[in-house]
Order: structure tokens, then C-alpha cells, then sequence
């Protein structure tokens, strides 16, 4: 439950012939600490080429968040990628939602997220395979704090990265 299905430092280094021999199809993208800083416009430099490589390879993407159209709806069509908000992650309907907008099905699929607690345990709840990514800026509020600490005895080892 608690555990991903793989494990990558960031994204963007995820390639897509792992993608294909694993017959993934489609990503489902977190963004907050994945693509870009917590809350932050811009997504961080090597995402846009990583996903115009997805793109060539006939990988479908959509963007999966808890957080609001507000900050998500510009931030997607910067990237022009279809979205999902307020995903409620862990809860599984947000992911079911997704996959239903791009046609695609639970197998074909991999959710990738920085939190165990929202992305990890979402995707594993909702039978699709997790791929955690270590979060790329520590966040700084007190309640964000709490949670990564609760999150620390959880997180896999970055012996797990690579292949499948
Ligand atoms: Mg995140």
C-alpha cells in the first residue's frame, strides 16, 4: 500500500522504452514538488522537453492534483496537457477520472507523485501501477513539515531507482 510500484529520482528521468516494455501507455502526473515548485507557474526546465519526448513517443499525459483550477488550469495550458483538480488523492477518483478523459485503462497506465501519503497510496488504492519521485524542493510551512516527517520512515530506499 505504502510502497511504489517503481521508484525514479525526478520525472523527467523516466524513459519511454521503460514505459513501453512495461505496456504503459499513459502518465498520470502530479505536479506541486513533481513538475514545478509547491504552488509555483513554471514548470522546472527539463519538463518540457521530457514531455515532448512522451509526446513523440505516443505516451498520452494528463495532470492529476489536489490542488485548485486556479493554480492548476494556467500551469496545464502552459504545458497544453489535459487536467484533473481537486483529485482528493489518496481517495482513487481522481485517477478513475483521468483515465476515463484520455481512454485509457487502469493497466495501460502509471501514476507518478512525490508524496507516499496523496500519490503513492491514490494509485496503489486504484490498481494502477505508482512510480514515486523524490520531491525536488522541501516545502517550508509547518503542516507540509508534519506531513514529510511522518512520511520519512516510508519512503524507498534510492537503491530502488531505475528499471523494472
Ligand atoms: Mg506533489
Amino acid at each position: 500500500m505504502f510502497s511504489p510500484w517503481a521508484v525514479y529520482e525526478s520525472a523527467w528521468d523516466i524513459s519511454e522504452d521503460f514505459l513501453k516494455k512495461n505496456g504503459i501507455k499513459a502518465l498520470l502526473l502530479d505536479i506541486d514538488n513533481t513538475l514545478s515548485v509547491h504552488c509555483g507557474g513554471t514548470p522546472f526546465l527539463e519538463v518540457t522537453g521530457w514531455l515532448e519526448r512522451m509526446k513523440a513517443a505516443g505516451i498520452k499525459v494528463i495532470l492529476v492534483s489536489n490542488n485548485h483550477a486556479p493554480r492548476i488550469k494556467p500551469f496545464a495550458e502552459k504545458l497544453d496537457l489535459p487536467y484533473v483538480t481537486d483529485a482528493k488523492k489518496p481517495l482513487p477518483f481522481g485517477y478513475i477520472k483521468a483515465l476515463f478523459e484520455i481512454g485509457v485503462k487502469k493497466r495501460e497506465a502509471a501514476a507518478i507523485g512525490d508524496q507516499i501519503f496523496t500519490d503513492i497510496i491514490g494509485a496503489n488504492l486504484a490498481g494502477i501501477r505508482s512510480i514515486f519521485v523524490f520531491p525536488k524542493v522541501p516545502e517550508t510551512s509547518l503542516p507540509f513539515r508534519f506531513k514529510r516527517a511522518l512520511e520519512k520512515p516510508l519512503l524507498p530506499s534510492r537503491r530502488r531507482i531505475g528499471g523494472r
